[in-house]
């Protein structure tokens, strides 16, 4: 039987991806066989993170841009097209917290984080899905909510509403694309080891928390969200459109 989860003969973009969770989710497609292309905002990491997984064996390209630059956007997937490559499939992963209680919090800020978490999954993914749609090929999204897309906290209301709306955007690239044979799902990661999190990690009181409000008792890795990234990007997950799976320990599952 043919295996389910093979990638290989597929070009896969993910955005954000010189570090952290978008990293493992390149490396894990790599692995699974998918050509991948690095995004990010710093030309520098994003240099070593290519090289990186070059020297694994990988066959692995960069592409810098800003994720909320509609300009940028283009010009990358023009050069894509210039140089004959089509993305399969889409990670869109780039994304950015900022802490502050909602009265004190600058409109600069609030917009910021909704264009850095929200828009900016709708612009590449735009850009991606008419391609897919010319080309007739069918496609796989994947966009990047959070346990924010079901619960709030205090403190990140722009993130609580960029990935509250992640989840409906998800809803509503199904909607419209389910015909063209594009599959679009998101995931929902927990509390997860990365950079984004140090300040958190570092704070005796939240990691407690963290530890005691999970049923798992404790944070994740990055590796343990390539396998739903590797399954909703692969055959396996053909028929599944427009859900968010959370990959959390049961955080969820038990608020
Ligand atoms: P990191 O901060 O570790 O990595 C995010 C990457 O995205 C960085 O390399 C960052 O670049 C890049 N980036 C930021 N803004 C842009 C931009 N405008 N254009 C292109 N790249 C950009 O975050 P994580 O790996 O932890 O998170 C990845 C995703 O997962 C995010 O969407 C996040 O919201 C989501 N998530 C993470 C959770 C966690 O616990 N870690 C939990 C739930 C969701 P730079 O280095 O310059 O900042």
């Amino acid at each position: 039987m043919q295996n389910l989860f093979d990638l290989s003969g597929k070009t896969a973009l993910v955005t954000g991806s010189a570090r952290g969770l978008g990293f493992a989710y390149a490396e894990g497609l790599a692995g699974a066989g998918a050509r991948v292309i690095l995004n990010d905002i710093r030309d520098e990491l994003l240099k070593e993170s290519v090289s990186n997984l070059r020297n694994k064996g990988y066959e692995a390209l960069g592409k810098r841009f800003d994720v909320t630059n509609e300009e940028e956007i283009e010009q990358c997937f023009l050069a894509l097209d210039d140089e004959g490559i089509k993305v399969d499939i889409l990670i869109n992963n780039a994304g950015i917290q900022y802490r502050k209680p909602m009265v004190e919090l600058e409109l600069e800020n609030w917009q910021k984080v909704i264009d850095t978490n929200l828009t900016s999954a709708f612009l590449v993914s735009r850009a991606a899905a008419k391609r897919m749609i010319n080309r007739h090929s069918g496609g796989k999204i994947i966009n990047i909510g959070s346990l924010t897309s079901q619960a709030a906290r205090p403190t990140v209301a722009p993130y609580t509403a960029a990935k509250g709306g992640i989840k409906m955007l998800t809803c509503s690239m199904a909607a419209e694309w389910a015909q063209f044979n594009i599959q679009t799902n998101a995931i929902g990661p927990g509390y997860i080891l990365t950079d984004m999190n140090t300040a958190l990690i570092e704070d005796k009181d939240f990691d407690k928390w963290v530890k005691s409000s999970n049923p798992s008792q404790r944070w994740g890795d990055p590796e343990e969200l390539i396998g739903t990234a590797i399954f909703l990007s692969s055959k396996a997950s053909d028929y599944i459109n427009g859900q968010l799976i959370y990959v959390d320990g049961g955080w969820l599952a038990v608020l």
